[in-house]
């Protein structure tokens, strides 16, 4: 996969909008959201509901899709030049926020590796053991592996429970991130957004 500077032009000036998207979504209501974050250091589940990158839960039922909890203006774009189905829209404005179109999105996770924020979660609510499947990037060591028991975390750092490692993956092709697929109960599908492995 070519790295996000292979594919992304590198000055709003040269940052039209892919064909057929939509034009940059207003961000007059992004100040507020943002603001409680950098106080707190993180987004709250109420706030990350609220960002034009997430799915709404009905959006969730049956699906798996990516949730894009990017809620601060800064110059980057990656995401938007990543997605093969155009499910994701920033414009010409490269400081907007991402909007994610769930109509659109195949939950491939092709954006997930290429943000540098780490701000990209898959989740996907297919199954029907009662468990959700959140793809999670991961930069901490240990690196968990296949079946192991981790520990899983909320956005603010708290334990929440315990999930399944079902898959891992890593390399060059996904521009050196290590993504984590975690089995979790699905109470926790939007709330499980770290793990700790066993070391
Ligand atoms: S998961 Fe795939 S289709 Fe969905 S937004 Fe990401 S790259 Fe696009
Ligand atoms: S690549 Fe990540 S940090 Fe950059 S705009 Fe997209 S979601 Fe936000």
């Amino acid at each position: 996969m070519p790295s996000p500077s292979d594919r992304a032009p590198s000055s709003p000036e040269r940052m039209p909008s892919p064909p057929g998207r939509a034009p940059s979504p207003d961000r007059a209501e992004d100040g507020p959201r943002a603001r409680g974050c950098e106080e707190r250091g993180f987004f709250t589940l109420e706030e990350v509901l609220g960002l034009p990158g997430c799915p709404g839960i009905d959006d969730l039922r049956g699906r798996r899709l990516a949730v894009v909890e990017c809620g601060h203006a800064i110059p980057c774009d990656p995401c938007q030049w990543a997605c093969p189905t155009g499910a994701i829209t920033i414009g010409d404005d490269i400081t907007a926020l991402p909007v994610l179109d769930p109509a659109r999105c195949d939950g491939c996770g092709t954006c997930q590796p290429v943000c540098p924020g780490l701000a990209i979660f898959l989740v996907d609510m297919r199954r029907d053991d009662g468990r959700a499947e959140v793809w999670l990037p991961h930069e901490f060591l240990p690196v968990p592996q296949k079946g192991e028991t981790v520990l899983v975390r909320d956005r603010a750092g708290t334990v929440v429970g315990e999930g399944e490692v079902r898959r891992v993956r890593r390399g060059a092709r996904l521009d050196r991130t290590t993504i984590v697929h975690v089995l979790v109960p699905e109470e926790l599908a939007m709330v499980a957004r770290a793990i700790e492995a066993p070391r």
